[in-house]
């Protein structure tokens, strides 16, 4: 399409769709846009997957096993497929995704802002400006690690950390270590943490609590074949809660071992309640822990029963070992409930709290007071905007490499349609 000229006689360049983000969401965008030939450009802040390049710690691996990595007309093709990738083999994955849809990307083009014009939007770059009718937001659920505010009274004397800049135990100084969360991440870095010398004191509020392997196969198997992570969003009794569950205690390591609170006591890792406040360089723990553990024991009970409740519907009992049923969570008689950040026996917090979108170049009104963009199943509420790659967006799969196929294609289809509408 021709450029034209603002009123101060800035050139724009035109195109029909502009994708922001380069992850495998908006090259998804971009390999369903590129089928039903409409012209547009992904623009791209860093590289082609650059969230797995920058923003991951160095012993990272998939949680999900490689047959699961499964992109539009790309899938893992090697020799371990219950293997689990690691972040450079995530990232030569989703770069010959984007060689083989030949996406039209550029890197090294921040998004500085987005806004509404009389005939869709108008976006600004720190390279140009570009008018277009329509805008994919594909920047990521994780933009931001989200560290709660009583992180502000930790006295001077003790570092703090974020999974971001987290690259490996070594970069920690010596002493003990708190980490506070127990999803996928604070049970991966309390493991390697703890196994580096360091003791871990591992701060726990609701988690979801999972076995690697059940009854022979990945419980990931599980969750895909059972239909769990296919539920759709419109039928999720409390989508608001869905889109914030923290992610399973799950690591994709070469052993398949199970990473839950079991494990890390094992380990030598103390367990303390949910982290409530710091008073007088006090860090105060909730009294809830039993509680929480309770409920997750009971929760992964129920879902190990949907699964051999599909099982034995499905006709599959004689292909998977017989059903298993694990050892509750051990918790002590009575869990510290207070730790002294002063006494020197911690050195360093790790914010493993979770993750939060951020969208500060966005200037339309569409972003909530927690920042979330207000969307249904990624129709954003300003005619011709959209997003994808967001949690529970269309699926519970969403966030997930393997569920953005069906998600970016019925977000396309919903952009085509509103195209042909204002033609
Ligand atoms: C620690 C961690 C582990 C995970 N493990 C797994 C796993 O095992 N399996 C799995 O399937 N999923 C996993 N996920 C979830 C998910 O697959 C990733 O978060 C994935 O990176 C999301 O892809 P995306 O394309 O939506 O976003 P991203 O990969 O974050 O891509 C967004 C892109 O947008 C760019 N961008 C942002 N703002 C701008 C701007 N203003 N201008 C231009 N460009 C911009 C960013 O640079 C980035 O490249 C994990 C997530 C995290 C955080």
């Amino acid at each position: 399409m021709s450029p034209s000229r603002s009123p101060e006689g800035r050139v724009i360049e035109r195109t029909t769709t502009v994708v922001i983000g380069a992850g495998h969401a908006g090259l998804a965008a971009s390999h369903f846009l590129g089928e039903r030939a409409i012209d547009h450009i992904v623009l791209e802040r860093g590289e082609v997957a650059n969230s797995w390049r920058r923003e991951r710690w160095d012993s990272l691996r998939l949680l999900t096993p490689n047959w699961q990595s499964r992109l539009p007309g790309h899938h893992y093709g090697g020799p371990d497929p219950d293997g689990y990738m690691t972040m450079g083999e995530v990232v030569e994955f989703i770069d010959r995704f984007a060689a083989l849809s030949r996406a039209p990307v550029r890197t090294g083009t921040n998004v500085t802002s987005v806004r509404r014009t009389d005939d869709g939007y108008h976006v600004r770059t720190e390279h140009g400006e570009i008018g277009c009718r329509t805008v994919v937001i594909a920047s990521g659920a994780c933009n931001r690690p989200a560290v709660p505010q009583l992180s502000e009274a930790v006295p001077a004397g003790v570092e703090q950390v974020t999974p971001f800049g987290y690259r490996g135990p070594d970069q920690l100084p010596d002493g003990g270590v708190l980490v506070v969360g127990a999803s996928a991440t604070g049970v991966q870095l309390a493991a390697e943490i703890q196994r580096s010398g360091r003791p871990v004191t591992l701060s726990t509020g609701e988690h979801v609590r999972l076995p690697r392997t059940y009854r022979g196969r990945d419980v990931l198997w599980w969750m895909d074949a059972a239909g769990v992570w296919d539920q759709r969003y419109d039928e999720v009794p409390d989508l608001t809660r869905a889109r914030q569950l923290a992610s399973p205690q799950l690591a994709g390591t070469p052993e398949r071992a199970t990473l839950d609170i079991n494990a890390l006591t094992a380990m030598g890792v103390e367990v303390v309640g949910r982290a409530a406040a710091v008073r007088d360089g006090q860090l105060l723990f909730s009294g809830g822990l039993r509680n929480v553990i309770a409920l997750a024991d009971l929760k992964m009970e129920r879902l190990l029963n949907t699964f051999d409740e599909w099982a034995r519907v499905a006709g599959k009992d004689s292909d998977v070992k017989p059903p298993e049923r694990f050892e509750p969570t051990r918790v002590p008689d009575s869990t510290r409930l207070r730790l002294d950040l002063r006494g020197g026996a911690i050195s360093t917090v790790v914010w493993a709290t979770g993750f939060r979108p951020d969208y500060p170049w966005l200037d339309v009104p569409v972003v909530d007071r927690k920042g979330h963009l207000n969307h249904d199943g990624g129709v954003v509420d300003s005619p011709g905007l959209y997003a994808l790659g967001l949690p529970v967006l269309r699926r519970r799969r969403s966030t997930f490499i393997h569920g953005i196929e069906d998600d970016a294609r019925a977000v396309v289809d919903h952009l085509t349609g509103h195209l042909a509408a204002r033609r």
